[in-house]
């Protein structure tokens, strides 16, 4: 057993890991990271097949933070509106913001990968790959690991480990033996499939590139983003039984009618279906729970070892980097009183956890269903005119999470609870747009402005 010179480790090189590792080398900690898998930068990607994320405002901001922001956004598409597909090809559009705003998507290889060279040409970052972590002792801080290519296994004793191995963390399982460790976790009884629409001629986009587009069916749905090259990931949530499910399709001659019956415009665009829908795996949809992320100075929980969260708000990376932008403004505050850092960290930013984790499983029933209901886009046209007028009062739900990162996901959830209720009332006053103008509309809005609702503005930490 070696005694690691460093005196941070982090297990898992993911998108946390990697950016944790260097906000944490900013404030002058050596720092090791050790990744289960081989070096993604080394490695060819399976198939070339390109898989993005929703990248928004807090994950630009911690992206900014160690001055990686620019660069990133040269390689980052911007979707300023949802556009759904009904089931005849017709196409209605809702904007994500105000004119500007809108939610980036980036390729999850190619950030992660940005992030490593980062981190790899920074002298006080090591990066160590096919390092699995197997066992930790909490007792020593000693971390077992296994090299799934030499079958050699080592140990290494760490003054301090983050664990940023992702919703099955190792180290996280380490902290479940101790005493009343709080853990939950709950699957959807929806998996995920990732298909592709491929990219027109000359690499163009076969649908309108700067959206994100969905395919709301009720019961579930498709949605697909751009990725640079023309093509769009799409990605099919879809339940494992019932009628239509993924157990109900079971020959290509199943899948094919399926989707022809129900995502008509989309199958000529990808050739790929069959391909793709029996090659690639049926991903499952956890959300875990867990408390204290930390034990004692020695071990702390980040990003999805913390708090998973289903994909539906776009947030899980996010609220993770969010994470390293609220632990940086912790180790400026405490210095190196890390156990400080360690309780304060965990006690801000489990509510918000929290309330993400419950904001996704919601955001899954408006998107696979309202988003298809005209009473639902018109509440949404309503709402974006009342924030136009009362721009420091009233703030979209989706405006708050996604493109105001002062505010914290509970306070986001708090404010969108008051505003959904006083919504409810007013749409019943309204049967279209300009129905917001009638005197009883206004009067009733004002009333409410008035009995004392102001939104919450404190800020992480
Ligand atoms: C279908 C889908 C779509 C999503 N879309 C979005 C989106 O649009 N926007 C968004 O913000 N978020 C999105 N997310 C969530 C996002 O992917 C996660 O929140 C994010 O990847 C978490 O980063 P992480 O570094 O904490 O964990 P991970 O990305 O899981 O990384 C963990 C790392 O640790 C390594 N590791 C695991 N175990 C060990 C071990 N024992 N030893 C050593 N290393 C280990 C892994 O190999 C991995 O590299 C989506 C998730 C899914 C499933």
């Amino acid at each position: 057993m070696h005694t690691s010179p460093q005196n941070a480790t982090i297990i898992g090189a993911g998108l946390v890991g990697s950016l944790l590792g260097l906000y944490l080398a900013k404030k002058g900690n050596k720092v090791a990271i050790y990744e289960r898998r081989p070096d993604m930068r080394k490695a060819s990607i399976a198939a070339g097949r390109s898989i993005n994320l929703a990248l928004s405002d807090r994950g630009w901001r911690a992206l900014e933070g160690i001055g990686i922001g620019e660069d990133i956004r040269k390689v980052a598409i911007p979707m300023y509106k949802r556009v759904m597909h009904d089931t005849k090809g017709n196409l209605t559009s809702q904007p994500y913001g105000k004119e500007g705003q809108a939610i980036y998507s980036v390729s999850r290889g190619g950030l992660n990968m940005a992030l490593m060279d980062l981190a790899e040409t920074n002298p006080d970052i090591s990066l160590h790959f096919n390092q699995q972590v197997t066992n930790l002792d909490l007792k020593t801080n000693t971390l077992e690991f296994h090299n799934p290519e030499t079958s050699q296994d080592t140990r290494l004793q760490s003054e301090r480990i983050f664990g940023a191995d992702g919703a099955f963390s190792a180290v996280r399982l380490a902290l479940q033996k101790t005493e009343r460790f709080q853990y939950s976790q709950s699957y959807l009884e929806y998996g995920y499939k990732e298909l592709t629409i491929a990219p027109g001629e000359n690499g163009t986009w076969q649908l309108e590139k700067n959206a994100l587009h969905i395919w709301p069916r009720g019961q579930y749905m498709m949605i697909a983003l751009p990725n640079l090259d023309g093509s769009f990931t799409c990605t099919l949530f879809f339940p494992y039984e019932g009628q239509h499910s993924f157990s109900a399709l079971k020959t290509e001659a199943d899948v094919m009618k399926f989707f022809q019956e129900v995502f008509p415009d989309a199958v000529p665009l990808m050739p790929t279906l069959l391909e793709d829908y029996f090659g690639n795996p049926t991903g499952t949809l956890v959300t875990v729970k867990c408390f204290p992320w930390s034990f004692e100075d020695k071990v702390l929980l980040i990003g999805d070892a913390a708090h998973a969260v289903v994909p539906f708000y776009g947030q899980g990376m996010n609220a993770g980097f969010e994470d390293c932008s609220v632990l940086n403004e912790l180790m400026e505050a405490h210095e190196n009183d890390w156990e400080t850092i360690f309780k304060t960290f965990e006690k801000v930013r489990k509510p918000n956890a929290d309330a993400i984790a419950d904001l996704a499983v919601e955001n899954f029933i408006e998107m696979r269903d309202k988003v298809a209901d005209p009473r639902f886009l018109l509440q949404k046209k309503i709402e974006a005119k009342i924030n136009a007028r009362y721009p420091e009062q009233w703030i979209p739900l989706y405006t708050m999470v996604t493109f105001t990162p002062d505010m914290p996901y509970a306070k986001a959830l708090k404010n969108g609870r008051k505003q959904e209720k006083i919504m409810k009332k007013l749409m019943q006053l309204i049967e279209t747009e300009a129905d917001f103008e009638k005197p009883e509309v206004q009067q009733m809005l004002e009333r409410k402005m008035t009995e004392k609702f102001s939104l919450n503005h404190e800020t992480n930490v």
